[in-house]
């Protein structure tokens, strides 16, 4: 394969798909979600959300209830796997440890039944795409998990697929080696031009990776933006809560998001002083992070015990904190400019 037949990645538009399994509530419940051709999209949200069942529906491992899948205007919702133009790649990469990295690339060629010297030609040129020509020979042992990774890309990528889908593939790699792995996963999603749509629980990785985040909870997409947008603006509690990095508050406006790095801890004597009015609230926890210091408070006058926890966090950088420090049992007040809350819907 050169660079100018590689195929680019395609668009794939989900028209209320719906997956019963039987029985409760649907695990994936008429969703609609357009990815745009070339990008990476990272489904994202707790675990039983619906997550790898959407996967499965594009992939064609598992049928859909109702509702269509469109591949570039192409409807392949009832299209067998291997006609879909989509291939997988799964956790910790599901390389065969018996077999060279070149017979693992190969492998899906000589299930079609394609002869000897062409598959293993067509494997060694995708060893050389991913940089790997040179450890064709290699078992999967003998190799590295960036180098597993790349043999697992030229798996993928032999059937010449215009969306490769990803589920949890970092998530069993200890926490080192998956953030090197993802980095090289979105440079390899670039240079290929492919549509990778990669499901994960980890709002870290999906922020990392994703040019389109698609925040889903019991079978239903809560929200799709950048990440930048979603961590800016959570639509609804769920998504902030799950995003992390929030708090989430009552105010007389209503419930309100407001970012933990965005609200202003004062000394009760000064906020008195620049009669800030937001809330009065106690130090119930410090922690030093490095970089800042997370508070944990507790509105003041609320019943305080032993198992009382914190109901607002707020991150104070390490200098701000060294110049005006705050220990356990300190009344403060809380303060935030308006623009920094936000709108939650429940
Ligand atoms: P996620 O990948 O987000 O963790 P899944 O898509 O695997 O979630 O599962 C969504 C829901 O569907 C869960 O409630 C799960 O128990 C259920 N489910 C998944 N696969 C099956 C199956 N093969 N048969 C019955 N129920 C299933
Ligand atoms: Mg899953």
């Amino acid at each position: 394969m050169t660079a100018q037949d590689t195929p680019s990645g395609s668009t794939i538009e989900l028209v209320a798909l719906t997956k019963h399994y039987g029985g409760g509530s649907p695990a994936v419940d008429s969703i609609n979600l357009r990815i745009e051709r070339g990008s990476y999209c990272c489904l994202l949200g707790p675990s039983g959300c619906g997550k790898s069942t959407t996967l499965r529906m594009i992939a064609g491992h598992e049928s859909a209830t109702s509702g269509d899948i469109l591949l570039d205007n192409r409807n392949i919702t009832d299209l067998p796997a291997a006609e879909r133009g989509t291939a997988m790649m799964f956790q910790s990469f599901a390389l065969f440890p018996h077999l060279s990295a070149l017979d693992n690339v190969a492998f899906s060629l000589k299930m079609k039944g394609v002869d000897k010297a062409q598959r293993q030609a067509r494997a060694a040129e995708l060893l050389e795409r991913v940089a790997m020509g040179h450890l064709a020979q290699r078992k999967p042992a003998e190799l590295s998990g960036g180098q597993q990774q790349r043999v697992a890309l030229a798996r993928a990528l032999i059937t010449q697929p215009r969306v490769l889908l990803l589920d949890e593939p970092l998530s069993a790699l200890d926490p080192f080696l998956r953030i090197q792995m993802r980095a090289e996963l979105r440079r390899w999603q670039k240079k290929l031009g492919l549509t990778f749509v990669h499901v994960t629980h980890s709002q870290e990785e999906a922020m990392a990776l994703a040019d389109t985040m698609v925040v889903m909870n019991h079978g239903l997409i809560e929200q799709v933006g950048s990440p930048h947008a979603v961590y800016n603006l959570p639509v609804s509690e769920f998504v902030a809560r799950f995003m992390g990095g929030h708090n989430v508050l009552q105010t007389p406006a209503g419930k309100v998001g407001v970012r933990t790095d965005q609200i202003q801890v004062l000394p009760l004597a000064r906020a008195q002083a620049e009669a800030a009015t937001n809330r009065r609230a106690v130090v119930s926890d410090v922690e030093y992070q490095g970089t800042y210091v997370l508070l944990g408070l507790h509105s003041a006058g609320a019943p305080v015990s032993a198992h009382t926890t914190a109901e607002i966090s707020v991150m104070v950088p390490e200098a701000s904190f060294a110049a005006q420090p705050f220990a356990v049992g300190d009344e403060v007040q809380l303060a935030w400019a308006p623009e920094a809350a936000h709108p939650l819907a429940a």
